[in-house]
């Protein structure tokens, strides 16, 4: 299923996100641009592609004498962020080679290629314009030591076995329940009761009806709150094999993660845990805080590291 979570993502770019008019800001985020001035700030917001060059704006036709033309984007003369990260430097690497030559007034060092070849360079340079300065004020990474993320995880293992381990006896068939736990015992401290991911599944399968909670997983591929936040897919993925290594589905006590499957409860409860654990530590919030950031920069993330591209500076 996680798979399939990620393919879907992977389908939805920022360009489709944006014309679906689910906003990247999130609430509160009002303040984004809707000029009528067509094309400039759309164009940007959008990350697309426009078929037709505006041939019949002025700016269009000839360099601004005092722009270097090293800084604009071979293929469409755009602004090249001042900072690219690895991932754009490379895709720009990539698709030079696939071009040629084209010295044109707008600018000298132009190239040309089929649209194929670049689409994904503009793309993500518009992207990374508006959304690395963003990130940045916003103090998230726009680089992630991913060879680290294992080992921090590890030390994240006591924590969620303690998750793991606190049964939901809402969910557990009394007999099984009243065998294998000591209810006196877990009133003191209940860390899968009081996990808010938990709760957030506990509502989910409630707002379904328990009619339906074995058909559970097909539901939960729109709860985007799952997502590690800015970690993205990338770090979904790392995250989730590393706790799949850590915890395996198949060695879980056949109740204990009731009403769902020990795979979708990594998925839905281990990953944004330990994904929020992460945020704690990389930008010293406390949980509430942690938690608030993970959820604003689920769109960030997706964007910022897919899971395709491999390394990621
Ligand atoms: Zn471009």
């Amino acid at each position: 299923m996680e798979t399939q979570v990620l393919r879907s993502l992977a389908r939805v770019s920022p360009a489709k996100r944006a014309a679906d008019g689910s906003d990247m800001e999130g609430p509160g985020g009002g303040h984004r641009k809707r000029s009528r001035r067509i094309s400039r700030e759309k164009e940007l917001d959008s990350f697309a592609i426009d078929g037709e060059d505006s041939d019949s704006d002025l700016d269009d036709i000839f360099l601004d004498p005092s722009v270097d033309p090293a800084t604009l984007c071979p293929w469409c003369d755009e602004p090249l962020p001042p900072n690219p990260t690895p991932h754009l430097t490379s895709l720009i690497e990539g698709a030079r080679r696939r071009s040629y030559p084209d010295d044109r007034p707008t600018n000298p060092l132009g190239l040309r290629a089929a649209p194929m070849v670049f689409v994904s360079v503009c793309q993500r340079h518009r992207f990374e314009r508006v959304w690395i300065p963003r990130a940045r004020k916003r103090g998230w990474p726009t680089s992630i030591d991913w060879g680290r993320l294992r080992g921090r995880i590890e030390r994240l293992k006591g924590e969620l076995k303690a998750i793991i381990d606190d049964i939901d006896e809402d969910f557990v068939p009394e007999s099984e329940y009243s065998t294998t736990t000591n209810k006196q015992e877990r009133a003191q401290c209940r860390p899968r009761k009081e996990n808010e991911f938990w709760q957030d599944v506990v509502k989910n399968v409630r707002q379904q009806g328990s009619r339906q909670t074995t058909g559970v997983r097909g539901q939960f591929l729109h709860f985007n709150k799952t997502q590690p936040g800015y970690y993205g897919e990338l770090g979904y993925m790392i995250i989730h094999q590393t706790l799949c290594d850590f915890f395996p589905p198949a060695s879980f006590d056949p109740i204990a993660a009731l009403p769902l499957t020990p795979a979708d409860f990594i998925a839905h409860v281990l990953v944004p845990e330990a994904a929020l654990n992460l945020i704690m530590e990389d930008l010293d919030l406390p949980r509430g805080d942690a938690l608030k950031t993970l959820r604003d920069s689920v769109e960030y993330g997706v964007a910022m590291f897919p899971v395709d591209e491999g390394e990621n500076g």
